[in-house]
């Protein structure tokens, strides 16, 4: 059995960055939420589990 491989064009189309752009908003959203809900301090619920996820996820691409 061979791999399952993804029929993607070798060049972009032209409308390729609306589902893209769609994804980063919804991210960025969820992040917003997270951060607003973390700065009013940590508690033990699972947006903050999340939060800390996302942030020492970050935490390790940024390390120096
Ligand atoms: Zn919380």
């Amino acid at each position: 059995m061979t791999p399952a491989t993804t029929s993607a064009p070798a060049t972009a189309p032209p409308a390729a960055g609306g589902e893209l752009t769609k994804l980063h908003a919804v991210m960025r959203e969820q992040l917003d939420d997270l951060i607003a809900h973390a700065e009013a301090g940590l508690c033990d619920c699972p947006r903050c589990r999340r939060y800390e996820l996302v942030r020492d996820a970050l935490l390790e691409v940024f390390r120096d």
